[in-house]
């Protein structure tokens, strides 16, 4: 009996041991894994390789499928669409596919291929032509917690500020060449929508998207490791803050962001140039930030008094003396 009860109390204290046997073990699987991908290919073909695996998994395909789902069943992505019909990429409910969107698709997509191509460029030419080591590190060895965290914190810090300078003074300056470029290509959007994160002039996209995402990875040397969950997290937060949809995982963040971004687009770049606020908020170059639930509550009631106004109208028309029917009970009823 004992022995019965002892059972059950037994597996209690097994769960930490298992747990941590089968973590260890996974662990184990994934070192020898990522040894012999590294032992087996070279550091470059790793390095891009694992870049279009991640851009491929966790932005191109779901920014596509949501892009095809919004150009569609433009009823059904209505719905989710945080701005009705006006963030769809036609702008409207019932429009038919235009070659526009297809186009700004298309552009998305060739700017995404084309910053893997330069950083296949940069690679070769450090590695192969100048004798250099690789850009980013490929190595056996596995980082640690820590040193992942710092570099990933980081990066991303880095990027924030790197996105800052060059949106605000290469894309938004008089003097600046991109500026009239990036006005007439990524401006020239209504709100963003799937798969325009990367669409712009491909010129003003390398200097304002590329650079910013892979200058801290090479100043801080990522291992390849960190680069791969530093690109995840980049193309996540691409991916759904670009959406335009009111469901988001971590919607407090990501859409804090979103509505950042397209502050930018409905502004015409009157400020929001940095992704996250930070730069901005200590510079100062906030913009439909303050007031915002007071400007949506107030959209709200004029849209609810115009509504009722509507009715109002629609009824005193079928009250009227001169209107059809009304008019006809009306004479009738003065008959009997
Ligand atoms: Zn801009």
């Amino acid at each position: 009996m004992d022995a019965i009860l002892s059972i059950p109390m037994l597996s209690v204290f097994m769960i930490p041991v298992l747990s941590s046997y089968s973590t260890s073990l996974n662990l184990l699987f994934f070192y020898m894994t990522w040894s012999t991908l590294v032992l087996s290919h070279t550091p470059l073909r790793v390095e891009i390789f694992g870049t279009i695996a991640v851009r491929l998994i966790f932005y191109a395909l779901p920014s596509v499928l949501f892009f095809l789902f919004d150009i569609l069943t433009p009823s059904a992505a209505v719905v989710v669409k945080k701005h009705g019909a006006a963030g769809l990429p036609g702008g409207k409910r019932r429009s038919r596919i235009r070659t526009r969107e297809l186009k700004v698709a298309g552009w998305s997509l060739l700017n995404l291929c084309m910053s893997i191509a330069v950083q296949w460029g940069i690679e070769t030419l450090c590695v192969r032509a100048l004798g250099m080591r690789s850009a980013l590190k490929v190595s056996i060895r596995l980082p640690m917690p820590y040193e992942m965290l710092k570099d990933l914190l980081l990066g991303l810090l880095g990027r924030e500020a790197l996105t800052y300078v060059i949106h605000r003074f290469a894309l938004h300056s008089e003097q600046s060449v991109l500026t009239k470029y990036h006005l007439y290509w990524y401006h020239s959007l209504r709100a963003p929508y799937p798969l325009t994160a990367h669409y712009d002039h491909p010129l003003a996209y390398l200097v304002s998207n590329f650079i910013p995402t892979y200058l801290p990875a090479v100043f801080f040397r990522f291992h390849m490791l960190t680069y791969l969950c530093y690109l995840v997290f980049v193309s996540i937060q691409e991916t759904f803050v670009y959406s335009g949809y009111t469901v988001m995982p971590t919607s407090f963040f990501l859409s804090g962001i979103a509505r950042r971004t397209e502050m930018h687009l409905f502004t015409d770049g009157e400020g929001n140039f940095g992704a996250w606020g930070i730069m901005d908020w200590i510079l100062k170059t906030n913009v439909g930030d303050s007031d915002d639930a007071a400007d949506d509550e107030r959209d709200e009631a004029d849209e609810r008094e115009r509504k009722a106004r509507q009715v109002y109208e629609a009824s005193l028309r079928k009250l009227a003396p001169g209107s059809g029917k009304s008019k006809g009970h009306g004479n009738g009823s003065r008959r009997r």
